[in-house]
């Protein structure tokens, strides 16, 4: 059976998305028989992202450790897992391993035993330095022992090298921090290969009005008409670019998307980009709304990206004032009185 999803999936998409949204045939971890999907009765967001904003999913991500059950492939942990974010795909562990897990905070069934995520699927040229600790070793927030220590990494664990060296410090990851250690302490070091700079494409201020295409920021349900209730005609993958065919109706823009014509949900698109571009006008939802709401609990950092520091996580709810302009989806922020960056992807 996942042979057939397998192929599936490739012969739509390719092997190279195939392999992000389904496991290879022999590895898919419902196989141990501890992993479920799980789904609203009514099939909404069926193995999407956006289960997660369904009232089964909301649910299931705040109850299932108590029942023995966690998610297993978090949001922003594809690096370490190998896998997209699937808020309905759930692993037992038992009630008392689930609740551990869920109070220590970890980000991953990885991170929480140190061990460096290895996928089958990560490409190689992407791959993660790791290197082991040969004793208990502070993890700094900068390189040098005037630094304050985050945590105290156990002698012997296995922790993520992401590439920053700086006199003798490694920055590393272990247990979802990011900080530094002294390199005295580490052994098996193997460097992870420099990443592929992106292009930093300076993207023109949205204006969806007059936008004609725009990326999706989930695997995103193209339908016959306005709302869920129209028939899907298609499932578009995350990432992909769509053509804007017209005005937008209710939140829902018509699009054309593999020679196929629909609706789509704007709430999973992002990147809005228009040929007719006019500086003037830009859309006011994203350049002049003074506040959002945090719609997870979100972590507060020094920089745009998640390798930046983590001023403070901020609670899911709270309202915070945006300073200034998006930077990479990420905006400038102040709660309790701290300046910092947060990813958009959690306001709203
Ligand atoms: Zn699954």
């Amino acid at each position: 059976r996942q042979a057939e999803l397998f192929n599936y999936y490739t012969r739509i998409y390719g092997k190279s998305y195939a392999s992000r949204i389904s496991a290879v045939p022999g590895t898919s971890e419902h196989q141990t028989g501890l992993a479920i999907d799980v789904g609203n009765a009514n099939g909404a967001c069926g193995l999407q992202a956006c289960f997660a904003n369904t009232p089964v999913g909301k649910w299931v991500g705040k109850n299932s450790h108590k029942y023995g059950f966690i998610m297993r492939y978090g949001k922003g942990q594809e690096s370490v897992t190998g896998y997209s974010y699937e808020p309905w795909h759930f692993r037992y562990l038992g009630t008392s391993l689930a609740k551990n897990y869920k109070s220590s905070g970890a980000k991953s069934l990885e991170a929480y035993y140190g061990v460096s995520g290895s996928s089958p699927k990560n490409n190689t040229k992407n791959a993660k330095g790791t290197a082991r600790t040969t004793a208990n070793l502070n993890m700094r927030t900068g390189a040098g022992t005037g630094n304050r220590v985050l945590l105290t990494i156990p002698r012997g664990k296995s922790v993520q090298l992401t590439g920053s060296k700086k006199s003798g410090w490694y920055q590393v990851r272990y247990s979802s921090r990011t900080g530094w250690v002294s390199g005295k302490y580490l052994s098996s070091i193997s460097m992870p290969s420099k990443p592929k700079k992106e292009s930093k494409k300076s993207t023109p201020k949205q204006n969806t009005s007059n936008a004609k295409s725009a990326k999706t920021s989930a695997n995103l349900n193209m339908r016959t008409g306005v709302g869920t209730s129209h028939r899907v005609v298609l499932t578009i993958p995350q990432g992909k670019k769509v053509a804007i065919r017209g005005a937008k109706k209710s939140g829902w823009y018509p699009v054309k998307y593999a020679g196929k014509n629909g609706w789509v949900s704007g709430t999973y698109l992002r990147s809005f980009s228009s040929s007719t571009y006019s500086p003037k006008s830009s859309d006011p939802k994203s350049s002049s709304s003074a506040s959002k709401k945090t719609i997870a609990n979100l972590n507060m950092r020094s920089g745009a990206g998640t390798s930046k520091r983590v001023i403070l996580t901020i609670p899911k709810g709270k309202k915070v004032s945006i300073r200034g302009a998006k930077k990479s989806g990420w905006y400038p922020v102040k709660y309790a009185g701290k300046n910092g960056w947060v990813s958009g992807k959690y306001l709203r």
